[in-house]
């Protein structure tokens, strides 16, 4: 029988890991698991009722009252705040801002890695984050760390809000991403890292679909 990995995809924002996470779970029929739209769903939730970034406590009971999960429509995932279907109102760039800050508080953290954990714990999974590989699933079979430029990572950003209907401006959009990349790996608690035995795969000058075969060449290697 095929073994059923628990496959890691870190980076930072816009080096693909959305698309390459998306594909490689439909390609091996696994579940896709996108942690940063639980930071996202968190950081609405919040913004919703007011609770500031820095607000530990308010964040922890906020967390244990929300319900977030995904669901499978056709090739993509939607993302679900009790109920609602929340996978567009999370991807704006102010909802991007607000999710970093709110993803360095421990409490928030210590609570999506629970969920992330019950939902990857019986493999067939690929998840993808910032900390699969290092802090969630250290013992993840498969850990992959994604990289691009950010120039190409700030353009593949401005492109996919341009798409939406978003009006962006490309340097703004590159100076986000730069700052979002500071804030994600200067925070003190689990940090964006690549871990030891992560394969750096560097997307800047590669297609989707050659990264996806690399990917998958690793994912056979290792059944
Ligand atoms: O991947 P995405 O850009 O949707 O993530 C949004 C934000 O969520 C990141 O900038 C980061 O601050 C946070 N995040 C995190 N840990 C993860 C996934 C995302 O801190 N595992």
């Amino acid at each position: 029988m095929v073994k059923k990995l628990i496959i890691a995809i870190d980076g930072p924002s816009g080096a693909g890991k959305s698309t390459l996470s998306r594909l490689l779970s439909n390609r091996l029929n696994y579940i896709n698991i996108d942690t940063g739209a639980m930071y996202r769903t968190v950081a609405l939730a919040a913004s919703r009722v007011g609770i500031a970034s820095d607000d530990g406590s308010g964040l922890k009971r906020l967390c244990a009252k929300i319900e977030i999960h995904f669901e499978r429509n056709g090739q993509f995932e939607t993302v679900w705040l009790n109920g609602e279907n929340v996978s567009e109102l999370i991807r704006t760039p102010e909802m991007s801002m607000l999710t970093s800050a709110i993803a360095a508080c421990p409490e928030v953290r210590d609570s999506m890695v629970d969920l992330q954990r019950q939902m990857g714990e019986n493999g067939g999974v690929v998840l993808e984050g910032r900390d699969i590989g290092s802090v969630v699933f250290p013992d993840a079979e498969v850990k992959f760390y994604l990289e691009a430029s950010v120039q190409a990572r700030g353009r593949r950003r401005y492109d996919e809000l341009i798409l939406k209907g978003l009006d962006v401006d490309l340097a703004q959009t590159i100076k986000e991403v730069q700052t979002r990349d500071e804030a994600d790996s200067e925070r003190e608690h689990a940090p964006l890292v690549c871990a030891d035995d992560a394969i750096v795969i560097d997307s800047t000058r590669l297609t989707i679909e050659q990264v996806l075969e690399r990917m998958i060449d690793v994912v056979k290697s290792r059944q």
